[in-house]
């Protein structure tokens, strides 16, 4: 791979892309070094606390108004370079989402040294590279857990893993997501299925001795009407598990809300919400794929 580098706006700009980022991660140590200067200069890192700031107090003005408490807000840092998860956490935020596996692989190697970084997987798996993910340093919780199949690989890498570089026997979190639009183009099982999954994940042998079952998760439809439906449906699949398996319902998370709709998410009773573009800025997909 060659680079050419015309000058400072040149480096910056295609800095800001995913593909150039990632292509220089088994570079040169000096070019990575040079390009993380120019990625973010003064203004940029202002403008990236500025940004992590406001979500932080909308999520906590709506919080206060609904009486909510403790929700969580994820930083959804997918394509966006590790620099900017560097001034974040050095802020005092500790909860950051990716959705490509690979992506949080690499991301999750080099920040290791950011011992209290909770990694959220946000994005669809493959159920070849459950072993992969199972092995990420702090990964948190997986949010996008769909059907069983997943549910079994999960847990069957786990107990295999003898490096267990899961925090020492901890119980791996992981979500069941929910596709409550109904939306063909939407991952996660029907709302229907949601029950018989937690209770794989609480009653199998092999899955209750290493998964332990957080709460649910959705992505609404980004037109959803000020009622609602999508996130009222997470919530009412939430309330039929806690009855139907007798588990509180404090203790069921829902992951929902992202950018454009986390304030009726946290209104409408989501306990963490995902914001990426309202903190770091539009991405930039031109260099995906
Ligand atoms: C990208 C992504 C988000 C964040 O989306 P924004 O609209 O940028 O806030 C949240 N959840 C999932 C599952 C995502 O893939």
């Amino acid at each position: 791979m060659l680079f050419i580098f015309r000058n400072n706006n040149t480096i910056k700009k295609l800095s800001t892309t995913t593909k150039f980022y990632y292509t220089t991660t088994n570079s040169n140590k000096r070019i990575k070094d040079l390009l993380f200067k120019k990625m973010m200069d003064e203004n940029d890192v202002k403008e990236l606390i500025s940004n992590y700031k406001n979500i932080k107090d909308r999520v906590e003005i709506i919080s206060n108004k609904f009486d909510k408490h403790n929700v969580k807000l994820v930083a959804v840092s997918k394509t966006k370079p590790i620099e900017m998860i560097r001034v974040l956490y050095d802020k005092g935020h500790r909860h950051f989402g990716e959705n490509y596996i690979q992506e949080l692989v690499t991301k999750s190697e080099e920040l290791s040294e950011l011992s209290e970084i909770n990694w959220h997987f946000i994005g669809s798996i493959q159920s070849n590279k459950a072993k992969v993910l199972t092995s990420v340093k702090n990964l948190y919780v997986i949010e996008t857990v769909e059907n069983k199949k997943i549910l079994d690989k999960l847990a069957k890498s786990l107990s295999n893993s003898d490096d267990n570089n899961n925090n020492n026997n901890k119980k791996l979190n992981i979500m069941i997501q929910v596709n409550t639009s109904g939306e063909e183009s939407k991952s996660g099982c029907k709302p229907e299925e949601c029950l018989d999954l937690v209770k794989h994940c609480l009653e199998d042998e092999n899955c209750k001795n290493v998964l332990n079952f957080l709460g649910l998760m959705t992505i609404g439809s980004p037109n959803a009407t000020p009622d609602q439906p999508d996130f009222k449906c997470l919530v009412d699949c939430k309330n039929n598990i806690s009855k139907q398996l007798n588990i509180s319902l404090d203790s069921i998370e829902l992951s929902m809300g992202m950018s454009h709709d986390f304030e009726p998410a946290i209104e409408f009773g989501s306990t963490s919400v995902r914001v990426g573009s309202a903190i770091f800025g539009e991405r930039d997909y031109s260099n995906k794929k």
